[in-house]
């Protein structure tokens, strides 16, 4: 942690000295921590979206006890807390509602429905699983391209690739129960390039 600290003031310092004999650098060193009114939204609206599965998680967990659950709804944690480090560090305003309480009407209708369709079976739960990691990495895809803020892409790029990790995972459960998840968010195409892919290292 310290030796990471370290890193970042040195970083910092380079930057400064880049910034100071020379305008442009100075312009883009602002640019990547001033964050427009659409990606302040886009973020609040990502938290409670990792908020959702890492709710969503924890009640399915609660249900059924699959290491699945168990283990990615702590992965859901660090990625809300690395959206709540840029929110803090840009002073925007948020409130993390107790469990299973949304402030964005869709997500609070699609959590309620997880936990009604969650209770069927373990089979249903994972297939939960997969379509909120799936519908995660398409909305992270939308908010990355609509920006230029390189922290803010950075840091949806890390979540995206946990999603990833994640909706392997619940796949794998799901084939392994004789069954398979249809992708409904992301094309065939992106979903089988995810599904081929191995398990990756994020940042
Ligand atoms: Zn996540
Ligand atoms: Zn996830």
């Amino acid at each position: 942690m310290k030796s990471n600290l370290f890193l970042a003031s040195a970083m910092i310092i380079a930057l400064f000295a880049v910034s100071c004999d020379d305008n442009e650098s100075n312009n883009t060193v602002s640019d990547t921590i001033s964050l427009t009114e659409e990606e302040k939204v886009g973020l609040l609206f990502m938290l409670e979206e990792e908020k959702l599965a890492r709710d969503t998680y924890i009640y399915m967990n609660n249900l059924w006890s699959m290491n699945q659950f168990d283990n990615i709804k702590n992965s859901e944690q660090t990625h809300m807390n690395s959206i709540k480090t840029i929110l803090d560090q840009n002073n925007i305003d948020y409130t993390i509602l107790p469990e299973g309480q949304f402030d964005n009407e869709n997500l609070q209708n699609l959590y309620n429905q997880f936990v009604i369709d969650g209770q069927i079976s373990n089979s249903y739960a994972l297939q939960i699983g997969a379509t909120i990691e799936d519908l995660d990495i398409v909305d992270l895809e939308d908010y990355i391209n609509e920006s230029t803020n390189q922290v803010l892409i950075s840091t949806y790029q890390s979540l995206q690739c946990g999603s990833r990790n994640h909706l392997r995972s619940f796949v794998s459960a799901i084939n392994n129960n004789e069954s398979i998840y249809i992708p409904q968010f992301l094309t065939i195409e992106e979903y089988e390039n995810i599904l081929n892919g191995s398990h990756e290292q994020c940042n």
